[in-house]
């Protein structure tokens, strides 16, 4: 299909983001919430009753953590591309590795908040608005609603205006209120699929400056942060709070979609996401050159249900 075809039929079938529908970005964020607290009284969703303020890694699950962390890595990677990724660049990327394996600490941290290649908020917010900078932003499914009518264990999210589940998540909230340019929304489901999906972002627009923020259990923080010091990736990664993975084989089992507690972004954490979208949103003049899966209407992307044993 010629390319101004392909985005005349891509602008045709979009949902109108919530954001757009208002003059400014407190009218717009001021209405989500007021209707997202009317939603919550009629159509409740289940979630807990009280945080439980789980401790974000167990002790015995910290000792060793970065060799069980290589080891799962390598032994999950079905699709190669992350042992791919190293091999391209032997040298640099292991010397990344060794350097990843040494460091005791390859974040600083702030709340929930941890910065990878930043010092604090401030200067994520000041490299984000460079007009060179593209922004992947990941959603755990750990903090997908039950109800949510992409289903859990999906990378898929309708982010229905209709729907009163999407009208209380807080990922529904995020994906309406970012711009169509520069940015690639993905719903993760596993430590791999975000490995991957980095690697791709790096590969498909090798001129750009790539940024995440994504949000996940702190042990998958973690983990995922020494394969990202180790090949050079930056962002922010956003600890999850309430029914969180805090041990490998909690972690495991969720990577396979087994699932049954509830995360939550807590509220100041909610807070900065929207601080940072906010800066990133007001930077970015809309720039139909930039393709990407977030303009990409939900029904023409291949919703996969990920497991760790995809061949
Ligand atoms: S906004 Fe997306 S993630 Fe949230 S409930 Fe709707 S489809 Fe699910």
């Amino acid at each position: 299909m010629p390319k101004g075809v392909w985005f005349l039929v891509r602008t045709m079938d979009e949902p109108v983001k919530y954001w757009q529908r208002y003059q400014t970005w407190n009218e717009a964020e001021q209405a989500w919430d007021k209707r997202a607290a009317r939603l919550q009284t009629e159509h409740p969703l289940r979630t807990f009753k009280v945080n439980p303020r789980l401790p974000g890694v167990r002790r015995h699950t910290r000792k060793h953590l970065t060799w069980k962390t290589l080891s799962y890595l390598q032994r999950h990677d079905y699709s190669g591309k992350l042992g791919r990724c190293f091999w391209r660049r032997p040298l640099k990327h292991d010397w990344g590795l060794i350097r990843s394996l040494a460091s005791k600490q390859l974040y600083c941290s702030d709340g929930d908040l941890f910065f990878y290649r930043f010092g604090c908020l401030e200067d994520v917010k000041s490299r984000l608005i460079s007009p060179n900078v593209l922004l992947v932003i990941g959603f755990s499914y750990c903090h997908k609603p039950f109800e949510c009518p992409a289903g859990r264990f999906t990378d898929a999210c309708v982010r229905d205006l209709d729907s009163p589940v999407c009208g209380q998540c807080f990922i529904g909230k995020c994906v309406h209120a970012l711009p169509d340019a520069r940015v690639e929304p993905l719903f993760i489901t596993t430590v791999h699929y975000i490995g991957e999906k980095m690697i791709e972002a790096h590969d498909r627009w090798p001129d750009r400056e790539i940024l995440f923020l994504i949000t996940a259990c702190e042990l998958t923080l973690e983990m995922f942060g020494k394969l990202g010091h180790a090949v050079g990736f930056q962002g922010v990664g956003v600890r999850l709070g309430g029914q969180i993975c805090n041990t490998m084989p909690a972690f495991k089992a969720s990577e396979r979609g087994l699932k049954p507690g509830m995360a939550v972004v807590n509220d100041d954490a909610q807070a900065d996401m929207m601080a940072l979208i906010r800066a990133f949103a007001d930077s970015v003049v809309s720039d139909s050159r930039t393709v990407s899966l977030a303009s990409t209407p939900p029904n023409r992307r291949d919703h996969i249900i990920a497991s760790d044993r995809r061949g």
